[in-house]
């Protein structure tokens, strides 16, 4: 594969949230003098010479240029990226939106969001050495990281919950050189991962601490500012679990904004499931985020009940920015699956529906102007879960009932 780039990477460095130190673009888990989380810095004024037209190639790595990986050489590519940013009239008018969006991320690689934070995970992993990666997931961050790990020849460790959607399991088994699953849920491994992180020559490419792998996803800001004609939304509404995308589209759309290609930055809105909404509850009472143990989400990406410091840094976007969050049930989120498959003819899975039904709650609180351009994430497809069997009875192929069932049909409103 040719890539093209006008400048390989306009990183710099690391910097720390906390204490304000700077470090050079390694391989670092957190601050070494405060452990806090560090962030990739740019030279935003090599990037404000660029122009969107100098912007090529048809993959992730069209945005290499923001993105932290210096050898083209490591770049890596399943086909992620340039999904579509899909106009929802019908959905828009049920609920008395004019300028509703949908980015549907289900034609990614694996179906799913995370195609653009493990890509520059694997690529990131290549550049500084490594010949192993580890992910703890909910199923989809694993399954990503299994394909991308086989595509790049590394060993992959992919810890994976035990109640994930079997379609996910059998992609894992299938790509990852090691399948590890555990039970209970994701904030009951993830200390005891991240300290056996900090001892093994393992490249970490899970959600809470990994600098560079976040980078990948500003992809889907970069890309909804190109898709609107070189224009940022109004609102953007995204899952919030850790906070990965919700973080990275925030980073991406401020770059823009401060090499003066985008005139605003979104408002932010931050969607989670009712089984796990932390951020949610913390905006609503003004306080700090209160760590709750959860129950099980058919919204299996957003089951988090301690976002930890990515979650802090989200709840800060949200309360500096007038930004606003709302969750929603497994009911809710079921009911917005099927009035987008039923309005629109998109099957996006239930993690990638709860920002569609946090959004349909805030209609209904009228927190948000019908006439602003939304843009709505749906980060998954919905072919990789697991549902309850359709409820249909089989008939016998007989022409004469056919005919009838066709001619109610037509004859219905
Ligand atoms: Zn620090």
């Amino acid at each position: 594969m040719q890539w093209y780039t006008p400048v390989p990477t306009a990183a710099t460095g690391l910097s720390c949230r906390g204490c304000g130190g700077t470090y050079p673009r390694t391989y670092m888990l957190d601050c070494p003098a405060c452990h806090s989380l560090l962030q990739v810095e740019y030279d935003l004024e090599a990037l404000a010479a660029l122009r969107p037209g100098d912007l090529r190639g048809d993959t992730l790595w069209r945005y290499a240029p923001f993105l932290p990986i210096g050898d083209p050489r490591h770049f890596i590519s399943l086909g992620e990226g340039l999904t579509p940013l899909l106009r929802l009239p019908r959905l828009g008018q049920r609920l008395g939106l004019r300028h509703l969006y949908l980015k549907f991320e289900g034609t990614n690689p694996t179906g799913t969001v995370k195609d653009r934070s493990t890509a520059t995970a694997i690529a990131a992993a290549q550049e500084f050495g490594f010949n192993a990666v580890a992910v703890v997931s909910t199923g989809n961050a694993g399954s990503s990281i299994a394909a991308y790990g086989a595509r790049a020849g590394l060993k992959t460790f992919v810890f994976c919950y035990a109640r994930a959607a079997q379609p996910k399991m059998h992609h894992m088994a299938a790509c990852a050189s090691h399948l590890i699953l555990y039970r209970g849920g994701y904030d009951d491994l993830i200390r005891i991962y991240d300290r056996l992180m900090e001892e093994m020559p393992i490249f970490e490419a899970g959600a809470s601490r990994s600098t560079y792998k976040m980078e990948g996803k500003k992809t889907i800001a970069y890309e909804t500012f190109e898709q609107l004609g070189n224009q940022a939304p109004d609102y953007f509404v995204a899952p919030v679990a850790v906070g990965e995308t919700f973080i990275a589209a925030w980073r991406a759309f401020n770059e823009l904004f401060a090499i003066g290609w985008a005139g605003k930055v979104p408002t932010m809105v931050a969607a989670q499931s009712s089984e796990a909404n932390p951020i949610v509850e913390a905006l609503r009472d003004g306080g700090p985020i209160r760590p709750r143990p959860i129950g099980y989400t058919i919204a299996e990406g957003t089951a988090v009940g301690n976002p930890e410091r990515k979650g802090e840094w989200a709840l800060q976007i949200l309360r500096e920015g007038k930004g606003l969050a709302a969750d929603a049930s497994d009911p809710e989120v079921l009911e917005a699956q099927a009035l987008l498959a039923r309005t629109e003819g998109m099957w996006a899975g239930p993690t990638g529906c709860v920002p569609l039904a946090a959004l349909r709650k805030l209609v209904t609180q009228q927190a948000l102007d019908p006439d602003a351009v939304i843009v709505c994430v749906a980060s998954e497809s919905g072919l990789k879960g697991e549902y309850a069997p359709v409820e249909r009875e089989a008939i016998e192929p007989d022409e004469a009932h056919l005919r009838a069932i066709l001619r109610e049909g037509l004859a219905a409103g």
